[in-house]
């Protein structure tokens, strides 16, 4: 829901209601399953407020910045980038008397628009004519814009500070300590999940492109000499959808790729990338993202940091298009070394060295001794020039013992965007029933049991003391077994319950129809079984908790059968 929506709302920021929040809270509790149970992550919690020294280190007070254009007259801002791109889009979808050199020509533009300065961005709009959308006033100059939001720490408004706009340099900046933590041992995974703000211009494509979202993301901190991982072997053989560099660039289409062929030839950059390529795909799979509206897309040239050494986005297919939902990347050593800098903290790594290793250093003379002499060529030192004289040089190489290797860890970092990938999840989960001619059409969610907001329903079939007592029995155990349900002892027609509980995507519902033993009916398949009274809870959560399919659960119960009701055919 809009936020605030009773003031008319603020674009960009929106609400969870019960069902939303109940599905976020499913999510965020599979991915610390899936990622930092299973692989023992380190995971940490840090403020969303944080001191521009820390911002100004990442690079994000000089360079998180969109170029924006206002509309002259109203002052209303649009993103340069966006606004040429759409238009080069139309252009290509609709402009039936384009020329073959025109297409060429926009469908370059579209390609390199992240590589364009200002003056280019704002050269090509002019050239092309663009004006604001909503008035078809002129436009300004494209000027950068940071999106980050700006505050200030404490009441004197001397310390500047910013609402975060990523979680990950809160983990960068306790690196030693966690470093520590892991017993002085690489490599090893930090993890935060938390608020992320972004001050975007024109935030237009609805729960995709929001103010203020979750965002859940691991820092994997590795020997940059090593990058192999001990599992890789548990992802190798999946088969999944991705569009490397050479596809795009040559204009196919994202392909099946067994992902142990991707690592050993070198389509992936390394070992540990494949492996969070392979454990982003189980996970958003898992959650019930629809395996052919999923592909991993490698970054072009253009789009990557210069530091950066690969990376690839999962990008789930929905109404708005192929949408970047987990970012992944090998950012190398940049980010621990650029604090280092700032803050003059060595966030390194050592190697001890079983034996100590003989390694050859060599020694310059010293350069004071070097002032006078024959000319043979410049130096300028402590801004004076002088020259130094060839034989006056002498490099000497030494052989030395080590005993350890002090190095920066390079980092591979996925980053998911919580909001993005629900968003997707409730697209790909949404049907509509088809229904007899006359009938009201259902809509379902058929979201799996792990993430359905209420995993069972529970209500008599016919109103009477007896049965509401049992159905009050069974909802204490299921509270019991900590399982999410909606008692429902309104009487209503039991097809009505059954739309009602399959339009917020309940899984289970459990229909009282004798004291002893009750029927327990599956959404999607809307099979029903028997079980006694007693046994609700733990069928119910073995099938939640993955230990069990529903067919399985089949299998061991008998199968109760009734004519359909309306709306049940
Ligand atoms: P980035 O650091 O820009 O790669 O973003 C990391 C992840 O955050 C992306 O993969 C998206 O899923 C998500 N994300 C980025 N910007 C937004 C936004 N404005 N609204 C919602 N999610 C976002």
């Amino acid at each position: 829901m809009p936020s605030f929506k009773i003031y008319r709302g603020v674009a960009g920021l929106y609400d969870y209601g019960p069902p939303g929040c109940a599905v976020k809270s499913n999510v965020l509790a599979f991915w610390r399953q899936h990622f930092v149970l299973e692989e023992g992550m380190l995971e940490v919690d840090c403020p969303c407020v944080t001191p521009d020294v820390v911002l100004k280190a990442s690079g994000h007070v000089d360079k998180f910045t969109d170029l924006m254009v206002k509309d002259e007259k109203t002052g209303t801002c649009y993103r340069a980038d966006h606004l040429l791109k759409d238009f080069c889009k139309e252009k290509l979808e609709k402009d039936l008397t384009l020329s073959s050199e025109k297409a060429a020509e926009l469908k370059h533009v579209v390609a390199v628009l992240d590589d364009l300065s200002p003056e280019e961005l704002g050269a090509k709009l002019k050239e092309y004519g663009i004006t604001a959308p909503d008035t078809k006033n002129a436009l300004s100059d494209p000027y950068p814009f940071n999106l980050m939001f700006q505050t200030s720490i404490g009441p004197s408004g001397l310390l500047p500070g910013y609402m975060r706009p990523e979680t990950a340099q809160g983990i960068f900046v306790n690196f030693k300590d966690l470093y520590y933590y892991n017993g002085n041992r690489l490599p090893f995974a930090a993890a935060q999940i938390g608020q992320a703000f972004r001050n975007e211009i024109s935030p237009r494509q609805g729960l995709l492109r929001v103010r203020e979202f979750t965002l859940a993301e691991i820092e994997h901190f590795v020997d940059p000499e090593d990058k192999s991982h001990p599992k890789f072997a548990d992802v190798a053989e999946l088969e999944f959808l991705m569009f490397p560099r050479e596809e795009q660039l040559s204009g196919q289409s994202a392909k099946k790729i067994v992902l142990g062929e991707a690592v050993s030839k070198g389509t992936v950059n390394n070992e540990t990338l494949g492996y969070f390529i392979g454990r982003v795909y189980l996970f958003l799979t898992h959650l019930g993202i629809d395996k052919e509206k999923l592909r991993f897309r490698q970054h072009l040239p253009n789009e990557m940091a210069h530091y950066a050494a690969d990376c690839w986005d999962a990008e789930i297919e929905c109404s708005y298009g192929w949408i970047e939902c987990v970012g992944i990347a090998d950012r190398s050593a940049y980010d621990l070394k650029a604090h280092s800098e700032k803050s003059g903290v060595a966030l390194v790594a050592q190697e001890k060295f079983s034996e100590p290793r003989e390694v050859e250093v060599s020694f310059f003379p010293n350069i004071w001794s070097l002032l006078l002499g024959e000319v043979e060529f410049n130096v300028c030192t402590l801004g004076k020039t002088v020259s130094i004289k060839k034989n006056m040089v002498s490099i000497s190489l030494e052989k030395k013992k080590e005993h350890q290797r002090v190095f920066t860890p390079s980092v591979i970092e996925p980053s998911f965007g919580i909001g993005r990938i629900i968003y997707c999840l409730y697209e790909h989960c949404f049907y509509t029933r088809p229904s007899k001619a006359g009938e009201e059409q259902l809509n379902v969610f058929q979201f799996p049991p792990l993430v359905a907001p209420v995993k069972c329903t529970v209500f008599p079939l016919i109103k009477s003391k007896e049965f509401d007592d049992v159905a009050k029995e069974i909802a204490k155990s299921l509270r019991a077994a900590g399982i999410s349900h909606i008692i429902d002892i309104t009487g209503t027609s039991i097809g009505k319950r059954y739309a009602r509980t399959d339009e917020i995507g309940v899984p289970f519902a459990v229909t009282v129809d004798s004291t002893t033993n009750v029927t327990i009916r599956e959404r999607d398949s809307k099979n029903q079984i028997r079980v006694n009274t007693n046994e609700v809870a733990s069928v119910v959560k073995e099938v939640i908790d993955g230990q069990s399919t529903w067919a399985d659960i089949m299998w061991k119960y008998p199968a109760h059968h009734t004519a359909p009701t309306a709306n049940e055919e």
